[in-house]
């Protein structure tokens, strides 16, 4: 069935939209995106990944088609529209048309293209039996703390996994784990749960905020730093955490079993709260 997306103030059937091949997106990669999942026919956090939104642009000196209110309108007419209960809308806000030049472009109107993506979020097999991940070098630029659309790494970090028969990779830099593909990395310790601090070397996850928030809210020792990937896999448990995966163990770190190999008790239990938190929360 064919989904009705929206391009640039424009509601159409999938198969009708369309973007120009000047689009500097396409040519750069010069666009950011966001990823804001949906339960129960509500937005997840919108707030959170509206923010996040608003530094990229600005972060990248690009100006937005739309506001925030008009960002959330967009939303909840894409999920009236496609009868979505479960899933994700994706959104990209490139900056826009012109001549092939590596210099911005002045005056160029942004792109600004929204879609659905249905699928179940809270009963996934990964959730329930964990995710197996290697470890790779992290070689992406250095402001990842930028969500831009230059995804070819983290792709080839996934097919890199897929090769030795794993879910998922963590980058590694420095000894050091930086964050999953496309998640933020966390360990759990001697009851201490551990998750690298904020910097230009990650992606501040919205997830990651508000699983932060809710630990300490249940009395959770939280430690935000840097740590290796031997600690990572002497750690009791592990976890991922995103907007579309929420809160999923890992289960198995470059071949070895992470505690005894099954989803601890940490994860299973911060997955609960972020979900439970979240289905109330939604608008
Ligand atoms: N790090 C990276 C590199 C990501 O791509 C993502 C997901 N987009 C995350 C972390 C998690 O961020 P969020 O919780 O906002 O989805």
């Amino acid at each position: 069935m064919s989904r009705i997306v929206y391009v640039n103030g424009t509601y159409l059937p999938e198969e009708e939209a369309r973007v120009s091949i000047f689009d500097r997106g396409f040519l750069f990669a010069d666009g950011v995106y966001e990823v804001t999942s949906v339960l129960d026919g509500r937005l997840v956090d919108f707030d959170g990944h509206a923010a996040r939104l608003e530094r990229s642009l600005s972060e990248l000196e690009m100006d937005s088609p739309v506001g925030r209110s008009e960002l959330l309108d967009i939303h909840r007419e894409l999920v009236t529209r496609n009868g979505l209960t479960e899933g994700m809308i994706y959104l990209q806000i490139t900056r826009g048309t012109a001549d092939r030049d590596f210099a911005f472009p002045e005056g160029a109107t942004p792109t600004l293209v929204m879609f659905t993506q249905a699928t179940p979020l809270i009963d996934r097999p990964a959730a329930r039996n964990g995710i197996r991940v290697i470890s790779i070098p992290d070689m992406r630029w250095a402001r990842r703390d930028i969500k831009t659309v230059q995804l070819l790494y983290p792709s080839m970090g996934k097919m890199a996994a897929k090769k030795a028969g794993a879910d998922d990779a963590w980058m590694v830099e420095e000894d050091f784990v930086t964050e999953g593909t496309s998640n933020n990395a966390w360990i759990v310790r001697d009851g201490r749960i551990v998750t690298r601090h904020l910097s230009t070397e990650i992606l501040h996850g919205i997830t990651r905020a508000a699983v932060l928030r809710l630990a300490a809210e249940a009395q959770m020792v939280v430690e935000e730093r840097p740590f290796s990937l031997a600690e990572a896999r002497a750690a009791d448990e592990a976890f991922v955490t995103s907007a579309s995966t929420f809160v999923t163990p890992v289960v198995e770190i470059d071949g070895a079993p992470v505690g005894d190999g099954t989803p601890g008790p940490v994860a299973r239990r911060l997955r609960e709260l972020y979900i439970a938190e979240m289905r109330a929360a939604a608008i």
